[in-house]
C-alpha cells in the first residue's frame, strides 16, 4: 500500500506531522505507541512535541484510519485499521505479532448465521518465540 492510499475527509488538513504519522504506518506493518512514533518522527521534524504526536493518534483513530489497541498497564499502540486481523500479544516484551493463520476464518464468518459482524477483536496471549529463547533458553 502507498502513501496515497489513505484519504482524509474534507475540511481536515494533512499537516506534516499527520502525514509523516500516515506515512510511516504505510510503510511500517506493525504496532507502535505514541512514545515510539514520536521517536519515529522526531529525526524527521525535530519541532514536533509529544503532544502533538498523541493529538493526532487520537485524531486518526477517532476518523477510523487508525486502530487503537488497548492492554493492562500498557499505553495504547496503534495500528492502521484497514483489515480485521487477530493479535497475539507477547506479556513478557509486549510486542504484538499480527496471526494472519485466522484471516480467512474472520473474513468467512463476517456474516455468520445471518449476523453481519462489523468488527472482530481476536486476542492471543503467552510468550513470543524470541521471550522463549531470552528467558528460557
Ligand atoms: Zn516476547
Ligand atoms: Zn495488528
Amino acid at each position: 500500500m502507498d502513501s496515497n492510499n489513505i484519504h482524509l475527509p474534507e475540511g481536515k488538513r494533512l499537516t506534516k506531522p499527520k502525514q509523516l504519522i500516515l506515512e510511516y504506518f504505510n510503510n511500517n506493518r506493525d504496532h507502535v505507541t505514541a512514545d515510539g512514533l514520536f521517536r519515529k518522527i522526531k529525526p524527521l521534524l525535530p519541532q514536533v512535541g509529544i503532544a502533538t504526536v498523541y493529538r493526532n493518534l487520537n485524531d486518526l483513530a477517532s476518523l477510523g484510519i487508525l486502530k487503537q489497541l488497548s492492554y493492562p498497564g500498557m499505553p495504547a499502540f496503534y495500528e492502521l485499521a484497514d483489515r480485521q486481523h487477530a493479535h497475539f500479544y507477547c506479556e513478557y516484551c509486549h510486542q504484538i505479532y499480527d496471526i494472519t493463520a485466522l484471516d480467512k476464518a474472520i473474513e468467512a464468518n463476517r456474516a455468520y448465521e445471518g449476523h453481519y459482524i462489523k468488527e472482530v477483536n481476536v486476542e492471543l496471549r503467552g510468550l513470543c518465540k524470541k521471550c522463549m529463547v531470552d528467558y528460557f533458553g
